[in-house]
């Protein structure tokens, strides 16, 4: 069977920038960081979704674990971080071996809304002016 992009890094078929990686997952940053540290925890087996976890299986729980150790390491566990797994196609997953996302710092989308923001207030006030309306 064809193996899936992540099941390529965990074999070690396809390069990644690792941080970290033990018995049950391989943890490398995203190639298209969203945020200044923007880091995949991945399972070493081949899980497709977040739905295909078996009950018994502990595996969210180490995932859980090995993000704070991650954010600790890269010193964004006290100011914040962000911990999150899509899920399908309506919950914007594209890799489909179930992994999830640390992320930390201001990304760029948040930028443009304040960028948008202050266009926004300085095209009303040159408006107001232009118009003399208050
Ligand atoms: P998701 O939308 O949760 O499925 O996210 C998939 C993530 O995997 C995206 O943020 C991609 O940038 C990232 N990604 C895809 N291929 C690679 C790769 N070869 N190495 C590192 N990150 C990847
Ligand atoms: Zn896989």
């Amino acid at each position: 069977m064809e193996e899936c992009v992540f099941c390529k890094i965990v074999n070690g078929k396809l390069p990644a920038d690792k941080v970290y990686e033990d018995d049950q997952v391989v943890a490398f940053w995203d190639a298209n960081p969203v945020t200044p540290v923007h880091i995949l925890i991945v399972p070493r087996k081949h899980i497709p979704t977040l739905n295909d976890i078996p009950e018994d299986d502990h595996i969210l729980a180490h995932i859980g674990h090995v993000a704070r150790k991650i954010a600790q390491d890269h010193g964004v566990a006290d100011a914040g971080y962000r911990f999150f797994i899509n899920v399908n196609r309506e919950g914007g997953q594209v890799v489909y071996h179930l992994h999830a996302h640390v992320a930390a710092g201001r990304g760029f989308g948040q930028y443009l809304i304040v960028f948008a923001v202050g266009v926004a207030m300085v095209w009303r006030k040159l408006v107001r002016l232009v118009t003399g309306k208050r």
